[in-house]
């Protein structure tokens, strides 16, 4: 249902004993960290005063956090570029001289236009939390170049697409868990900015209504510190957890059979002959489809014909001769073997085998005895007619503590299989889907990396790869992609491989690049691995004095660290000073009952010469020509980002926002370009937002009604019903290759990884830093939190937030600073086999006992953002970074891994292994230090308080 659009802005939130703050209330989306909440910007003589939740809006309800009402001093920082920059020192030093915006867009465009007309991957075009991936990403493709990712690898990749493998969809953005109805609730690996306000009112509710949290974490701060047990896991164990869970729940017959039969792959027929190319792949019939086992007519039949009439068990012949065995019957065997008994994995994971006992049986409680039941008719893509919705009122929530890990997509996969056999996923209680999800595997794009001149790619950068067929290998068997993404190094990288892309292009492996082009990433300090490593590498020069990458453009609203080694600087907007759009394009805003989009609009102009990116991008599009940004005459097809907004269709009526569509604003999902949508946008508090039907409500995956709707609303062009994948056959196809079947195989340095890792049922491996060291050498794990205050580097500079965090200890476990002499206010050493920090160190308890932790990206480099060079975060801040590598330790073999996970890539922070040692003294600053970068922009004030005569 679409709200109705108020009359005008009303200052309505206002009790009448308020003070009046504001003379103009205006209703945006926040960006300080990436939750989209709904806020309302109270302005007063055109400055901001205040900003407050919007208690409409679907995500917050008019909740907000410390970083959503600290926009104001985000907006006014004086970290804000003013104007765009061109270099004249050395890359690194931070010398600049000011540009008037036509040269340097020109500038931008003598160095790309050459590239697009001979070789186009020559351009490496990568964003940070980006959100307008559905324009960064069409744009690089029409400019013709593979090497285009936003900042996913190197963040939680291995959720996102061990969900999309598994079950079509994933935590956070795509779903979430029922929290009016959940009963018991678990949560693994979530640092608390993480989808902060939707999960801080999801678990007040749970504590309302009495439901039981269960916090799984090695740190016990923020969520965990609230739930109602802590379990103080041992950091890259959570799948050796998660899958003597299911041990447990096997060994007592607690899954939900009748779910697995119906709406998953346990049914289907694995090929069981050894030695051959097909052993271990799902059996089909000539049609491609999948076989089960048919129990009563004792023949195989089609999945799509039988459902809870297949077997789950035994082995049969096909009427091939062929030998065949259910996807649960292997399952069966292999989570019931004596390695996941909770005493056998006890000892490593850190927690008790009681408690692993007593939590399995707890899961099994809530989901089978206290089952839900919501009479409701519908349908499903059998064709077989329900009438209630069987709820199983367990949930399950994850995020990068268990994904930033080498073995981290097979403990994402083992979670997901977990919510399966207790049958709770998209059921009242469970997790559930948001539109436009589930999208299973299959129905997103493969990835596309050929290069034509001056021609656009053929298809979208990233996606779904389903075997080693897939890959994008050239002929000789090199990376097409500079990441190497899609390769033998990370086959499944549907996020890209950013962490890679400044070592390979040094490199110049698989080639070189002459321009690096990157949005919002602060690569030179807190999103690289190996910090000092890559600042070198960015200074790096060849024989003839030119850098090894010639031309790097970055783009940011502040003077990061970043921004020093840029040769060209692009200065972006606030957040509060441009369009964007939270769209179903790419990571929406939607909740399980409705869908819905939002935007951001420029409650207040810019008073600097700053251009939104997004706009910058399509006026640099326009002036390559670049298809899609031109008309035939070759002038611009869009004025600027909003115009792109309402009048770009990606397919006939289906545009960047889906609200107010059609001539008369009254149509949602697919309609014609509307001229007043961004007002009735506007009028409507930011956002667009539609109800699904009550009969489409669950088993999303499954139901037809919800297809059929979804198929309405444009988000699919046909229904897509998703069998989950308990058994992931495209794991087993990369494993075969290893085996030495097929025309593309891994080179030999990668067989054995590929093998051993690439099970299509998940499985535990030790995370690889620890594997390839004398872990006795460095005894302890080092992880970082984002605490509820700070969204990585973005809040660190901030006037408000730096009072809460203005440095960061490394808070270590009190048994250890025993073992070390340490006592609060000490300094030690702490060194990985990369590299040594010495930072202040904090006595805890609340961590697992083999485990040190501090909060990530407070610490500053000198000079940057605009800080005193004596700020705390310059001084007594620090970076975990200087001591990862992103390469794993030599194996003897010659051969340099990268530090990820073998699947996709995803960068594995958390495998982090170091020693502790009482440093002497204390130093006056944390080591390593590093030469003060020169700050590009005017002193700030002393003081960034404004608004005094408003007080009086
Ligand atoms: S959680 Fe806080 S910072 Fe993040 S979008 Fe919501 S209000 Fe803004």
């Amino acid at each position: 249902m679409t709200k109705a659009a108020p009359a005008a802005f009303a200052d309505t939130h206002q009790t009448e004993t308020s003070p009046k703050v504001s003379d103009e209330v205006r209703k945006t989306t926040c960006y300080m960290c990436a939750c989209r909440c709904g806020i309302d910007v109270h302005l007063r003589d055109g400055k901001i005063r205040y900003i407050e939740g919007n208690r409409d809006h679907p995500v917050n309800r008019g909740v907000l956090c410390a970083k959503g009402s600290a926009g104001i001093m985000q907006h006014y920082s004086p970290a804000r570029l003013q104007k765009p920059l061109l270099r004249t020192g050395p890359r690194g030093a931070g010398e600049f001289r000011e540009i008037e915006w036509e040269e340097a867009l020109q500038i931008a465009v003598s160095w790309l236009e050459p590239l697009r007309e001979s070789s186009p991957e020559k351009l490496a075009f990568f964003t940070g939390r980006d959100q307008s991936q559905s324009l960064t990403g069409w744009w690089a493709q029409q400019f013709g170049t593979p090497n285009y990712a936003a900042h996913g690898g190197f963040c939680s990749v291995n959720m996102a697409t061990a969900g999309i493998y598994t079950i079509g969809g994933s935590f956070w953005e795509f779903g979430q868990p029922d929290w009016e109805r959940t009963k018991y609730f678990m949560i693994f690996g979530v640092a608390e900015d993480h989808d902060s306000n939707p999960i801080k009112l999801g678990m007040s509710r749970l504590k309302e209504r009495g439901a039981k949290i269960v916090g799984v974490n090695p740190v016990r701060t923020g969520y965990n510190a609230i739930a109602d047990e802590w379990v103080g896991i041992t950091p890259g164990t959570d799948g050796l957890f998660i899958l003597s869970l299911i041990h447990e729940l096997l060994r007592a017959g607690k899954v939900d059979v009748d779910y697995l039969l119906r709406y998953t792959n346990a049914a289907q027929l694995v090929i069981d002959a050894p030695g051959t190319a097909e052993h271990g792949l799902i059996a089909r019939n000539n049609d491609g489809e999948m076989l089960v086992w048919d129990r009563h007519a004792d023949r195989e039949a089609s999945y799509k014909s039988v459902s809870t009439g297949a077997a789950l068990k035994g082995r049969f012949t096909l009427g091939d001769g062929r030998a065949a065995v259910p996807v649960f019957e292997h399952l069966a065997r292999a989570y019931s073997d004596e390695r996941y008994a909770p005493d056998a994995v006890a000892e490593e994971t850190g927690v008790s085998a009681d408690t692993i006992r007593r939590i399995a049986a707890e899961l099994a409680n809530a989901a089978f005895n206290q089952a839900i039941e919501i009479e409701c008719s519908w349908t499903d893509w059998r064709g077989e007619e329900h009438d209630k919705f069987i709820g199983r009122p367990v949930s399950f929530h994850a995020m990068r503590g268990i994904s930033a890990h080498s073995n981290g997509f097979q403990t994402c996969r083992a979670l997901h299989v977990l919510q399966i056999l207790l049958g709770s996923i998209d059921c009242p209680g469970g997790f559930r889907y948001k539109p436009p999800y589930p999208k299973p595997s299959y129905a997103h794009p493969k990835p596309h990396a050929g290069v034509t001149p001056d021609q656009p790619l053929g298809g979208p950068h990233l996606g779904y790869l389903h075997g080693p067929d897939d890959l994008l290998l050239d002929t000789e068997g090199r990376a097409k992609r500079i990441d190497k993404g899609f390769t033998w190094d990370a086959p499944m990288s549907a996020h890209g491989v950013l962490h890679m892309v400044i070592s390979n292009a040094v490199a110049g492996d698989p080639y070189e690049i002459d321009t690096l082009f990157l949005f919002m990433a602060n690569m030179s300090w807190n999103s690289s691995m190996n910090t000092r490593g890559v600042m070198k590498m960015l200074e790096a020069k060849r024989d003839d004095g030119e850098y090894r990458i010639p031309h790097i453009i970055y783009s940011d609203a502040y003077a990061s660290e970043m921004v020093a080694y840029a040769d060209l600087v692009l200065p972006d907007t606030t957040y509060l000073e441009r369009h964007d759009a939270i769209s179903l394009l790419d990571r929406p805003i939607c909740e399980p009952d409705a869908v819905a989009d939002a935007i951001r609009w420029p409650v207040v102009e810019p008073d600097r010469e700053v251009r939104g990116f997004q706009s910058v991008l399509l006026d640099l599009g326009a002036r390559l020509r670049l298809p899609g940004m031109v008309n035939q005459q070759g002038d611009p097809l869009y004025k600027d980002y909003a115009d792109y907004l309402v009048n770009h269709q990606r397919k006939p009526g289906v545009g960047p926002l889906a609200g107010f569509r059609g001539a008369q604003g009254d149509r949602g999902g697919r309609g014609d370009p509307n001229p007043q949508q961004l007002q009735q946008y506007i009028d409507n508090g930011g956002y667009w937002t539609e109800h699904v039907p009550p009969n489409a409500a669950f088993f999303k995956m499954a139901n037809q009604d919800y297809q059929d709707w979804a198929v309405a609303k444009g988000f699919y062009d046909a229904p897509e019903p998703c069998i989950f994948n308990l058994y992931l056959e495209p794991l087993r196809k990369f494993q075969l290759a290893a085996e030495g079947h097929g025309e593309r195989q891994p080179p030999e340095h990668l067989r054995e990884r590929v093998r051993d890792c690439f099970t299509p049922l998940p499985h535990w491996y030790p995370p690889f830093e620890g594997a390839g060291i004398d872990v006795s050498d460095y005894p302890y794990h080092a992880i970082t939190q984002r605490p509820a205050a700070m969204y990585h580097s973005w809040g660190s500079q901030n006037a408000w937030l730096r009072q809460i965090h203005g440095d960061n200890p490394m808070y270590v476990p009190g048994p250890v600073c025993d073992a070390a002499g340490l006592v609060d206010g000490d300094w030690a050493w702490i060194s990985s086999y990369h590299g040594k920090i010495c930072v202040p160190v904090r006595r805890m308890h609340a961590v697992n006992d083999k485990t040190l932790w501090t909060w990530n990206a407070i610490g500053k480099r000198k000079g940057a953002w605009n800080l005193s060079p004596d700020a705390p975060e310059a001084k007594r801040g620090f970076l975990l970074n200087h001591l990862i590598n992103e390469l794993l330790p030599p194996k003897g073999d010659g051969q340099r891994y990268s530090n990820s996970d073998p699947i996709t890539g995803q960068a594995a922070w958390y495998d982090l292994r170091v020693k502790i040692e009482k440093a002497e003294q204390p130093f006056e600053q944390s080591q390593p230090t590093f030469e003060a970068q020169q700050n590009p922009l005017p002193p700030a004030p002393d003081d960034v308080e404004y608004g005094k005569e408003w007080q009086k």
